[in-house]
């Protein structure tokens, strides 16, 4: 099923090669999720896209009400991440990063310096950063942006300061951004030594 939402084509389909929803590979268009309601509109919208060498997930949360927006991961290819931010609304408040693994913010430096947005990872990650975080994330913290909240979940093991982050809303489907501890469609990795080379 394909929908089409300001400004790109956005896909939501079941992918025949990898058998779970959403998936995206560098090249492809932004895969989109619009949660669907009988009673009342969408509260937000996620939009991700897939980058760079090592197949990156880069996801944007968009509210329909206020447009505010939060960026998770910006992997690398900075262009094509602004591209996704601005199909929608030209306003980036938040950059919320899962870990401190290189792949995962090659593109940070230059998102924050174009907008000037809150960036955030989890505290013992931060170090790591290319970007020291502003905001330095414990377990339970939440990362506020317009009416988005994505509260923080602290899982330590794939990096010390991994974190995933959930969004939710009354009415509306739970929405869990995993990084690297949970691929999508497959297991992830929990242990330091197994990928360190992520
Ligand atoms: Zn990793």
């Amino acid at each position: 099923m394909t929908h089409r939402l300001p400004g790109m084509t956005v896909s939501q389909r079941r992918s025949a090669d990898s058998g779970w929803p959403g998936h995206v590979t560098p090249g492809d268009p932004a895969w989109g999720y619009v949660p669907h309601s009988a009673n009342q509109p969408a509260p937000w919208t996620v939009r991700k896209i897939s980058v760079s060498e090592m197949n990156n997930n880069v996801y944007l949360v968009t509210s329909q009400a206020t447009q505010a927006q939060i960026l998770i991961d910006a992997a690398a290819e900075p262009d094509n991440v602004i591209g996704l931010i601005e199909s929608q609304s030209s306003r980036l408040d938040a950059v919320a990063t899962t870990h401190s693994h290189w792949d995962h913010h090659r593109a940070l430096t230059d998102v924050v310096q174009r907008y000037a947005c809150t960036s955030a990872a989890g505290v013992a990650d931060a170090a790591g950063m290319p970007v020291h975080p502003d905001l330095k994330l414990q377990h339970g913290d939440s990362l506020r942006a317009g009416d988005l909240k994505l509260k923080a979940i602290a899982l330590r093991g794939h990096t010390p300061g991994s974190t995933a982050f959930c969004l939710s809303a009354a009415g509306s489907p739970t929405v869990l951004f995993t990084g690297d501890s949970l691929f999508p469609g497959g297991p992830g990795a929990t242990q330091t030594r197994k990928i360190s080379r992520h």
